[in-house]
């Protein structure tokens, strides 16, 4: 009997893909480019289901049912265009290749379109929640022709993380729009990650609490609105005490924070794309600037903190402060996020339903969140809401915690902790709800120096001031 599926690279993701297949009922061939891997899978979990192991990419696609269907879960880049092209002359019209790797987006684009020519269905796929998703159920975002998704959907469906019965899986849009939305959903991941990083740092300085103290702030806080698995994490990290010290482990953990790459890409799509992502930015930034050694070691005895050190007074308030800090910045970065997502829409004739993005990552993925909920039925009372901050829902929640959020902008500041996610995401709401800008006074500037024109606030057209003359105004 023919493989339903087939999985080329099996290490940690693909190797768990294909056992989430194998135990949901799929006979799926499996191949590896080195075949240890092959036969590790097999003789380990050959017992979860039906493995058909093969040792080339030809024996792979002859184990096949049509049309076939391989998932690629290898390296990306130039190894996902190895094994593309290797697949593809092999084979037919109508069959399916699935990249479900970290894809750029416009990779993406490109192998799709040059696919399509050649009869292939070529479908991008985000795949988020790590090995533990990739093996229980991950969050599955699959872009490309929907004809093609089609024949994909049943075997997704069934893999995918479940929330309250509604798959974690839904057709995002065509060619990149699968990979471009398991981009943003990393580069929210950073934003969300630095605030609750920025949140336990002002506990643990402003209140000197321990960081199991923290740890129970944070276990509290999953109750609430914040409940999410990053909040929850949060807390288990911080209980966790070093086995070889005995100290807390955060305390023996080297505070430079490691990247691989999905956050800038997502800072740079957005900047490409106008939409300012500061939540994200910031998040980037500021782990960019934990490993410069150098540049830190150079500052750390030479530059000032403030003086006299500020006290935190009301100790419970600056608790719920925090709180209400760490919610109302994160809502400011999803916003962004959200925002970016209906730019790239827009731009590529995507047509992607960003409810339906928020229902999708409510389970399987490192961004789940009970607050999705909420952003779901945003989008569903008004799918073509301006900017998530100015629903109802959200703006009741921003006027209940801005007196909060403001107090911890201005004490982080007096402490001299660094809270760059918290004040960047302040002055983004501030920037947003503001009826007017000195971007005024920015236009004025390009004038005088480059005539770059302005227009008036008082009537059409474009104009310019003679400044170097008799500074008369000009249409232009
Ligand atoms: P890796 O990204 O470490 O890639 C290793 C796999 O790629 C191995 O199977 C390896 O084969 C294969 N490979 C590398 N180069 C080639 C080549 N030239 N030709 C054929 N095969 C090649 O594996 P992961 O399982 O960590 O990730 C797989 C994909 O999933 C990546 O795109 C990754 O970005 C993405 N991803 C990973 C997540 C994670 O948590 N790790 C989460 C979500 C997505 P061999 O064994 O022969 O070396």
């Amino acid at each position: 009997q023919r493989a339903d599926v087939a999985v080329t690279g099996l290490a940690t993701m693909g190797r768990n893909l294909a056992r989430n297949l194998a135990r949901n009922g799929y006979r799926v061939a499996v191949h590896n480019r080195s075949a240890q891997r092959t036969d590790a899978l097999v003789d380990e979990f050959g017992n979860e289901g039906t493995f058909l192991p093969a040792k080339s990419l030809d024996e792979l696609v002859a184990a096949l049912e049509r049309p076939r269907r391989v998932i690629v879960m290898v390296q990306a880049g130039e190894p996902t265009d190895a094994v593309i092209d290797q697949l593809s002359s092999l084979l037919d019209t109508g069959d399916v290749i699935v990249d479900a790797g970290n894809a750029h987006y416009e990779d993406t684009r490109r192998r799709e379109s040059r696919l399509r020519e050649a009869g292939i269905n070529f479908v991008g796929t985000g795949v988020s929640g790590g090995e533990e998703g990739a093996l229980n159920g991950p969050s599955i975002m699959p872009g490309g022709s929907e004809e093609a998704y089609e024949a994909l959907r049943p075997m997704f469906e069934k893999i995918a993380a479940d929330v309250d019965g509604t798959p974690c899986c839904a057709y995002v849009g065509p060619d990149g729009a699968g990979h471009f939305v398991k981009m943003l959903h990393n580069g929210i991941e950073y934003a969300d990650m630095q605030l609750i990083a920025e949140s336990y740092d002002l506990l643990r300085q402003g209140l000197e609490m321990s960081p199991a103290e923290v740890g129970e702030v944070f276990t509290g806080w999953n109750n609430g609105d914040l409940e999410s698995f990053l909040v929850e994490i949060t807390a288990e990290v911080l209980g966790h005490v070093d086995t070889s010290t005995g100290q807390p482990f955060i305390d023996v953990v080297l505070d430079q924070a490691g990247q691989k790459g999905t956050g800038r890409w997502t800072v740079i799509s957005a900047l490409e794309l106008g939409v300012p992502v500061s939540g994200m930015a910031e998040a980037v930034f500021a782990r960019g600037l934990s490993s410069d050694i150098a540049r830190r070691e150079a500052a750390r005895e030479t530059l000032p903190g403030p003086s006299p050190l500020a006290a935190v007074e009301d100790r419970q308030q600056f608790v719920d402060d925090v709180r209400d800090a760490l919610y109302a910045s994160k809502l400011v970065a999803y916003a962004q996020g959200f925002d970016t997502i209906r730019a790239a829409s827009d731009e590529y004739g995507w047509d992607v339903d960003l409810g339906q993005m928020a229902t999708i990552w409510r389970g399987g993925c490192i961004i789940r969140a009970r607050f999705l909920d909420r952003v779901r039925e945003a989008y569903d009372r008004d799918p073509a809401l301006p900017s998530l901050l100015v629903d109802d829902y959200f703006r009741q929640a921003l006027a209940d915690g801005q007196a909060g959020w403001r107090r911890v902008v201005s004490t982080a500041a007096q402490l001299g902790v660094p809270a760059p996610g918290f004040s960047s995401a302040l002055a983004y709401y501030d920037g947003l709800r503001a009826p007017r800008l000195p971007a005024a006074l920015i236009q004025g500037q390009r004038d005088l120096f480059g005539a770059h024109t302005y227009k008036r606030t008082d009537r059409p057209g474009t104009f310019h001031v003679d400044w170097s003359g008799d500074r008369t105004e000009q249409e232009r």
